[in-house]
């Protein structure tokens, strides 16, 4: 039973009028609109504008002080490991391979598959992120992947399963008549509220002997995504190879994309393909550099992502931040490093946000149906709104705002697909205590298979030593409290 109900107003089949918002539309036909109004009915936008009559039945929902967005998508995220929320905060690319990969991903069951993806469901629509891939690689068999399916359909929001094993060869799993009995099984009729992409990576063999794969994909009328330009991982081999043996199509996702050469951009993209960048991700873990700089350069399509609550923060207002600071201090150091000074940013706040919406809608094939506040287009949207916050005043740059002021505190209200699924800051229809207790059972299975000391360890990895360099200046004298006079030693 959902703990959360809706509240009366807000009854299925009535439309929904957003009054008095500044709308950030992300559709450049409409642009922003201060004093705007949105109305929605049934599953879609019928009509965006000023002063919209009200139809007779229609909840109004007041928006005033508030910015109303569509709804956010992300494009990379392995919703199965927020099961361990935070546990990795310290740890490099390394240690997370050595983790999941090499010793304890093999432990988890289906169950804890379930459990991560339900509670990374909830939080995605919590914070406004109304589509989430879920880069679902710790699918062991097809049992997990009945697990994930299951969590994802428990939660309202818009979801696409990227089906991977990170265990398995792809080339065998994609396949395997139990994979084929699966998408049978779930995805036989396919609708836009849960997709399905093959997710794997390709290591750079010589022998490709991931073309079985990316077969299975074409035969099956599926995306790939693929963790591509990790530093460490996967390279410029990896594309080549996928160029030459003709796999490179505009429905591939490039995840990462960070150590390449321009030879792999161009690549990228002259075949029409798409990045997600995890910035936060990248910048902590060791990709590389968050290539939102270099995407510019060659013009290859962008989108955001978050990776994974293992580490990182599952919303897209920091992706954003994160972003697009990451794309100006690389201006900045670049620049400097030549002896100059940047005096126009050429990343803006507008185009941050429109990576976080529209991107991650074209990355999805999904640009007719998400991403903007377009009449005719389907109803995920979002009303951030605080009327306690000393921070939502004032809206002067609306994308500003969004980027480097707002957060998911502020996420006032989300539909996704027309259906109210947080209002008034609270999730509605959403059993929280049902993920709770799920990822509680979760922690405690893991924690007893690693063994407390094994757990403390993986937690906290050793720091290097770091050597301190010789200071030639000491303080010797001190006056009062923390007060130091300074005396340079002859
Ligand atoms: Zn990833």
């Amino acid at each position: 039973m959902p703990t959360s109900p809706l509240p009366d107003e807000l009854t299925p089949g009535r439309p929904l009028l957003f009054r008095n918002a500044l709308v950030l539309s992300m559709d450049p036909a409409i642009g922003v609109l201060d004093g705007g109004d949105v109305l929605v009915r049934g599953q879609h936008i019928e009509r965006v504008g000023r002063d919209l009559p009200a139809p007779g039945d229609a909840t109004v929902i007041d928006a005033t002080g508030g910015i109303l967005m569509p709804g956010m998508v992300d494009t990379h995220r392995h919703m199965w490991q927020t099961a361990l929320r935070g546990f990795g905060a310290d740890w490099t690319l390394s240690q997370y391979f050595v983790f999941y990969y090499l010793n304890w991903g093999k432990i988890f069951r289906p169950e804890d598959i379930y459990a991560g993806n339900l509670a990374s469901a909830m939080e995605a629509i919590d914070a406004g992120v109304t589509t989430t891939v879920d880069w679902s690689h710790g699918l062991q068999n097809t049992e997990y992947g009945d697990a994930a399916v299951e969590a994802l359909r428990a939660v309202p929001g818009r979801f696409v399963l990227a089906y991977g094993n990170l265990l398995g060869a792809p080339w065998e799993w994609a396949n395997s008549p139990e994979f084929r009995a699966f998408v049978d099984r779930h995805f036989s009729s396919r609708d836009d509220m849960l997709g399905l992409q093959l997710a794997f990576d390709v290591t750079g063999d010589a022998e490709f002997p991931e073309r079985g794969a990316f077969e299975a994909a074409r035969e099956l009328d599926l995306p790939v995504t693929t963790h591509a330009g990790v530093w460490g991982a996967t390279n410029d081999d990896g594309i080549r190879l996928m160029w030459e043996h003709g796999y490179m199509t505009p429905e591939v996702t490039y995840v990462h994309a960070c150590s390449l050469g321009q030879d792999s951009y161009q690549r990228i993209a002259a075949s029409g393909g798409t990045v997600s960048i995890s910035t936060e991700s990248e910048q902590s873990a060791g990709q590389g550099y968050p290539p939102s700089w270099q995407l510019r350069r060659y013009g290859i399509p962008t989108s955001l992502s978050m990776d994974t609550s293992v580490w990182w923060s599952g919303d897209l207002f920091s992706a954003m931040r994160a972003t697009l600071s990451a794309d100006r201090s690389r201006e900045h150091l670049e620049a400097q490093t030549a002896r100059e000074t940047v005096v126009h940013n050429k990343l803006r706040a507008e185009q941050v946000v429109e990576w976080a919406t529209m991107g991650g809608a074209r990355a999805l094939g999904l640009a007719d149906v998400i991403g903007s506040l377009t009449p005719g287009k389907k109803a995920d949207v979002v009303l951030l709104k605080n009327d306690r916050s000393p921070a939502m005043f004032p809206i002067v740059h609306p994308y500003g705002h969004v980027v480097f002021q707002a957060g998911r505190g502020d996420v006032h209200t989300v539909l996704v697909d027309g259906r109210v699924v947080k209002y008034r800051n609270e999730l509605v229809g959403v059993d929280l205590a049902r993920a709770k207790e799920a990822v509680g059972a979760t922690v405690e299975y893991a924690r007893g298979q690693l063994g407390e000391e094994t757990w403390r360890e993986c937690m906290a990895p050793e720091i290097p030593e770091t050597e301190l360099i010789p200071n030639p200046y000491t303080y010797s004298e001190f006056r009062g409290e923390g007060v130091a006079v300074r005396r340079a030693e002859g």
